[in-house]
């Protein structure tokens, strides 16, 4: 019997901007989106969010943008951001974010997967948008600058306020208020992940998934203190820093969408260093964080931790990848216990969580908690059985935030979902007696990078782009705190004995973003293992991995 939550809460079921902006109800007037740098020039309220959102949706509309396209961002965080996603989504088209660290080709991908419509760029990163939209035949007036502050025409791409209607037009314009039905169906968002196997794919995110993904999550980080969340006038003395990247599904829902649900003012960091990131923690009076592993690691290692006042941090909420108890514990003491570090596990396909220590716990143990209120877990061990507490099985999951599937991509979407509808999510977990959970193995391919997705099948291919490679396979490389992308490549003959290690990393370096670099190393093979139906036996390049990293 799969496992329900022991929680159960009410999920309004309509479209996101609904759900922010409920009908005869007046928007704030207090910042919730403030720049992190120039928090007295630069911040939005609620009220300019929607007059902003509504200037984007009609503008969208009037340029000819059919209902369920897709709208692309490849920007850094920025004030707007939130502008771009609730703007695009709530006027019935798909926001699909792009990393701002990608390359021509990563670019090229994502615009010709997604059939984006129209691409809003920050200026720093156009050229690598024009390159692309170059190879693909992107048409250059679908193309907009996106910045905080208004941009010259460059290039002949113009400002995205050139397309936004006027505020009085605006003003009298509204959006698609959708029912229950059209909520659970209707895409919003597409976020890009590998899932189990193969190369990224668009995660349909639906409104309805939106809405109940933020609902769970506050409610378990309030949990032991509840704050009823449908109150839209609620307010908290919590401070946040928008630091997780927006085109993530993490920094949506945090720093987007539930920051804007509950009044909580986010200050956005454009980029990430980490001075600069404890230095708004202690200007800005941030309360909680929400964040991943390499962040703690970098709080209980660094020296700079302990030249700043961060006193007023509750609460750090950490997921996105595995984070060892000791490293939990090492960084809840620097507080005297007076701070929480609570995990969270999920994935994009679940809208971003799925299981959460209540936010109050005080917990040391590594769990990363309980199932989200309405949805409801089964374990499955190798055989396909279920397994009970104390016991190692797959997460199979399924509730109100499970995704649609994947865009335009039928046979992933049937592959991804068991035969009762759950997600088949490729990590490995036990539970006990209680209801807590922990994170023990994970049995797909991917790669978590700092917390960002690398797809080993991505890697692989473009390794066999290179002309002097017959073959490839990439695994993870676990370190004690982190795991790094490591290839295992067989040279043609032609090339052993002239091309080195180093070429072939080297040569990745120019063709991939940052986090896939192959920084766990190249190691030469004179085979990759294989099945006798073809594909790489990712078991025993584990091992392999496993060895090396003994002998690094
Ligand atoms: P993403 O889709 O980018 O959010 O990545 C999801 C994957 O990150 C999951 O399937 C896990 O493999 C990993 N992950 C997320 N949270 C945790 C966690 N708390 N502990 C271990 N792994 C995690």
């Amino acid at each position: 019997m799969p496992q329900q939550s022991p929680f159960q809460i009410d999920i309004p079921a309509t479209d996101v901007l609904t759900y922010l902006f409920p009908p005869n109800t007046t928007p704030s007037n207090k910042p919730i989106y403030i720049d992190a740098v120039e928090p007295d020039k630069k911040s939005l309220s609620p009220k300019q969010l929607l007059q902003w959102v509504k200037r984007l949706g009609l503008g969208l509309q009037r340029l000819g943008l059919r209902q369920r396209e897709v709208v692309m961002l490849y920007s850094s965080n920025h004030i707007f951001v939130p502008v771009a996603y609730l703007g695009v989504a709530g006027s019935g088209h798909v926001f699909s974010g792009c990393s701002p660290a990608y390359g021509v080709a990563e670019t090229v991908y994502q615009i010709e997967n997604t059939g984006a419509q129209a691409i809003l760029v920050d200026p720093d990163h156009l050229k690598v948008v024009l390159a692309a939209a170059q190879k693909c035949n992107f048409p250059k007036d679908r193309i907009f600058l996106f910045s905080d502050t208004p941009c010259e025409t460059t290039q002949g791409i113009r400002d995205w306020r050139t397309m936004l209607a006027d505020p009085s037009d605006a003003e009298l314009w509204d959006w698609e208020h959708m029912n229950a039905d059209q909520s659970r169906t209707t895409t919003a968002v597409l976020n890009y992940s590998s899932g189990t196997t193969g190369l990224p794919k668009g995660v349909m995110i639906s409104h309805q998934n939106i809405i109940a993904n933020v609902e769970q999550s506050v409610y378990m980080r309030n949990l032991e203190s509840p704050v009823p969340l449908t109150h839209t006038h609620h307010t908290t003395d919590e401070r946040w820093l928008g630091f997780l990247p927006l085109y993530h599904a993490y920094g949506q829902l945090w720093s987007i969408v539930a920051a804007a649900k509950t009044l909580t003012p986010c200050f956005y960091m454009r980029s990430f260093s980490y001075p600069a990131w404890l230095s708004h923690i202690q200007n800005h009076r941030i309360t909680h964080i929400q964040t991943a592993p390499p962040i703690l690691v970098m709080l209980a290692k660094r020296p700079e931790t302990r030249k700043y006042d961060l006193s007023s941090l509750r609460n750090i909420l950490c997921g996105a990848a595995p984070l060892s108890k000791e490293l939990q514990n090492e960084v809840s003491g620097l507080w005297n216990g007076t701070l929480k570090v609570v995990q969270t596990w999920g994935m994009t396909e679940v809208t971003c969580s799925c299981l959460h220590v209540p936010g109050h716990r005080d917990d040391r143990s590594g769990s990363v908690g309980y199932i989200d209120p309405n949805a409801q877990i089964k374990l499955i061990d190798d055989e396909g059985r279920e397994v009970g507490p104390g016991e190692r099985g797959e997460i199979h999951v399924k509730g109100p935030n499970i995704c649609l599937g994947y865009w335009r991509n039928e046979k992933a979407t049937n592959e991804v979902f068991d035969e009762e509808g759950f997600l088949k999510t490729g990590d490995v977990a036990i539970r006990n007696e209680e209801g807590l959970y922990w994170i023990v193995d994970r049995k797909k391919e991917l790669i978590k990078v700092k917390g960002f997705q690398v797809a080993p099948a991505e890697l692989e291919a473009v390794l066999l782009e290179n002309e002097d490679v017959a073959d490839a396979a990439v695994v993870a490389l676990q370190l004690e705190h982190e795991e790094l992308p490591r290839a295992y490549v067989v040279l043609k003959d032609a090339a052993k004995g002239s091309v080195t290690e180093d070429d072939i990393r080297k040569w990745m370096n120019e063709r991939v973003a940052k986090h896939k670099q192959l920084l766990g190393g190249v190691k030469f093979i004179d085979e990759v293992p294989k099945s006798p139906s073809g594909k790489i036996q990712r078991k025993v390049m584990r091992d392999w991995a496993a060895r090396d990293a003994k002998e690094m």
